[in-house]
């Protein structure tokens, strides 16, 4: 299948792979400028939920853009499910901190979910029956499906990290980045972020969450990333480190 976004064939992911392979990264914002991260090495194996933990500046954007393949690679390289990038775009979903969103841009709840379903439709392809539906079924998971016709300028902190996460859930990828979504919503939403976290990891799926706080207790994750000035600090999850084949295509 040929996806429309990228003239990328869709690859099959290798069965026997990590759902994140990433060594010696090294990203900057610009060709010359200072690196945001460096030296980077991480592994995460396929269904883990993991904590990423570091302090405002640290490098959690950073990483999740360059998962994305938003910055430039100055060294190393990432392997998502065993294939570069860039055969792998419409398997990752990256969910933005909700303060970076524009949330006065005059649009629905439902047309921001329906963007999930943009990297299944073809230029200038309306969304079809199906993938309404798929946003219906996110919004519904998020408990909002009420809210499906509210201007998004009308919501509460709350319900803007619900929609947010509908959107990701939308697109239905095998790996998701959340960007600090416990951050300032409400004790409902945070607990319904925790269900959604264990929803995603019976279906078999991979989650990386960043935070500034790790509660070791929580039991919510497998594990934690520490990074702290671009650079990783320890390690909570033990597992087999695989061997980094290298990209091969741009
Ligand atoms: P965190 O998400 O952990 O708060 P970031 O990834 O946003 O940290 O930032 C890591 C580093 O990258 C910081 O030094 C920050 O100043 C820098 N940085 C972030 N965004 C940009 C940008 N758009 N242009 C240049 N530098 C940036
Ligand atoms: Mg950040």
């Amino acid at each position: 299948m040929r996806f429309p976004y990228c003239q990328h064939r869709h690859t099959l992911p290798d069965p026997e792979s990590l759902a994140l392979d990433i060594k010696g990264l090294g990203v900057s914002y610009s060709t010359e400028g200072k690196l945001a991260l460096k030296d980077f090495d991480l592994s995460v194996p396929v269904g883990s939920i993991m904590a990423l933990v570091g302090p405002n500046g640290a490098g959690k954007s950073t990483l999740f853009k360059a998962i994305c393949g938003l910055l430039p690679i100055r060294t190393g390289g990432i392997r998502i499910f065993g294939r570069c990038l860039t055969e792998c775009h419409h398997r990752v979903v990256y969910l933005p901190q909700k303060s970076r969103i524009d949330w006065q841009f005059p649009v629905s709840v439902l047309d921001l979910v329906i963007m999930g379903r943009y990297v299944y439709l073809g230029w200038f392809q309306r969304p079809k029956l199906s993938d309404i539906q798929e946003a219906k079924k996110a919004l519904r998971e998020m408990n909002i499906l009420d809210l499906a016709n509210r201007q998004i300028s009308k919501l509460s902190g709350g319900q803007q990290q619900r929609v947010l996460i509908a959107r990701a859930l939308a697109q239905n990828a095998d790996l998701l980045l959340l960007d600090e979504p416990m951050n300032a919503v409400d004790t409902a939403t945070r607990q319904l972020v925790a269900d959604v976290l264990h929803k995603i990891k019976d279906q078999g799926k991979t989650a990386i969450v960043a935070t500034h706080y790790y509660d070791q207790q929580e039991g919510r994750y497998d594990g934690a990333i520490f990074l702290r000035d671009g650079q990783r600090m320890r390690d909570g999850l033990t597992h087999q480190e695989s061997s980094h084949k290298g990209c091969d295509c741009e």
